[in-house]
């Protein structure tokens, strides 16, 4: 069954779709613009203001979540992806939406976690040191993990936290294996409480660089990297794969004279990266010949990892109040566009 799911993913990009429910204290006024969701993976927008052909429209996905949807339910569709790391794939899963919309609820969870709230990261890495200790007769698994943050089209390490701010080079080469940021800390990982509390660190060091105004964390991509490598027991060979996470920047629009000096920067280096990464999977989807990798830094990390035999998910996030109806339908027109 696994295996035809993978054949299923391969080369293949997923798109789902997530709608995060009303927060507390919004419930009361809370007029939502979501106004059907189909098994089919469909999903009518409606803005109760607006009339006419403007007022609704329908997207289409792999699939659409509802808001009941628990971070269980999100991960069962994302596991067979994240399983085929152990058997040698690279694979990338993004979350991409608006502030606010639930991007690193699905790939962390909330701020006070329980286990039934861990997000993809946890449970990915969960399900890897489970099925490596399955498999341990045959193969010897190591697991690693890097953890990088992509701002104003620099690359920062989140694990290193000397205060040195120290920007990082990428190289492309086949031979690192998905590894694009070589220098990055690559620490290895064999149980879920070593990935607590290296979450805790890169999360520290993530609000580092944050003042009270700006949450660098929605301007910022973070780029949770897991590297596996197993040696088969029997004959010696080795596999390497690489599984890439990243909750990325904010895709809201910011209007030209709202922004200026570092704020009109920051803005301008999301649109450029959003955009540069826009064109990167819907040219995989085209099967273009040219793939377009070096127009951002997010991307150039990503290469190895995006098209060929890597396989790609994207998690779209909507944030269903109705201030934010705008947002949604650009949002679910750029995830139309990769799907
Ligand atoms: P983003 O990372 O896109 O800016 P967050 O993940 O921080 O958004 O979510 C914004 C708020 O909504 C947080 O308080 C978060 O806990 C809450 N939230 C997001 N998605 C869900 C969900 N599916 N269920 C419950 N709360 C959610
Ligand atoms: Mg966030």
């Amino acid at each position: 069954l696994l295996y035809n799911q993978v054949q299923d993913l391969k080369g293949a990009i997923r798109v789902y779709c997530r709608v995060r429910p009303f927060l507390p204290g919004q419930q009361s006024n809370g007029q939502s613009t979501v106004d059907y969701i189909g098994e089919d993976g469909n999903i009518m927008i409606v803005n109760p203001l607006k009339q006419g052909k403007d007022a609704r429209k329908v997207f289409s996905f792999n699939k659409v979540f509802t808001t009941n949807a628990t971070q269980e339910q999100i991960y069962v569709d994302t596991q067979p992806l994240v399983r085929s790391v152990l058997d040698g794939y690279n694979a990338c899963i993004f979350a991409y939406g608006q502030t606010g919309s639930g991007k690193t609820y699905t790939m962390s969870g909330p701020d006070l976690m329980t286990e039934e709230t861990w997000g993809v990261n946890y449970r990915a890495l969960r399900d890897l040191f489970h099925i490596s200790k399955e498999r341990a007769d045959a193969i010897k698994y190591e697991v690693s993990v890097q953890m990088i943050e992509i701002y104003n089209e620099q690359v920062r390490d989140l694990l290193v936290s000397d205060g040195s701010n120290r920007r990082l080079d990428i190289r492309n080469n086949s031979q690192l294996n998905g590894l694009n940021v070589p220098d990055a800390c690559l620490v290895p990982v064999s149980c879920t409480q070593d990935v607590l509390d290296l979450m805790k660190i890169g999360q520290k060091n993530r609000a580092v660089g944050a003042t009270a105004l700006n949450e660098r964390s929605s301007r910022s991509h973070s780029v949770l990297t897991i590297h596996v490598r197993g040696r088969d027991l029997v004959s010696n060979s080795v596999l390497k794969g690489c599984l890439h996470l990243v909750d990325l920047a904010g895709s809201e629009r910011v209007e030209k004279s709202e922004a200026v000096g570092e704020r009109l920067k920051e803005a301008q280096h999301i649109n450029k990266s959003l955009s540069a990464l826009g064109d990167v999977i819907s040219a995989l989807a085209q099967k273009s010949q040219h793939i377009p990798y070096r127009n951002s830094k997010l991307t150039q990390v990503l290469q190895d990892s995006l098209g060929g035999h890597a396989k790609t998910l994207m998690f779209v996030h909507i944030n269903p109040e109705l201030n934010a109806f705008g947002e949604t339908i650009s949002t679910l027109k750029f995830a139309e566009r990769v799907a």
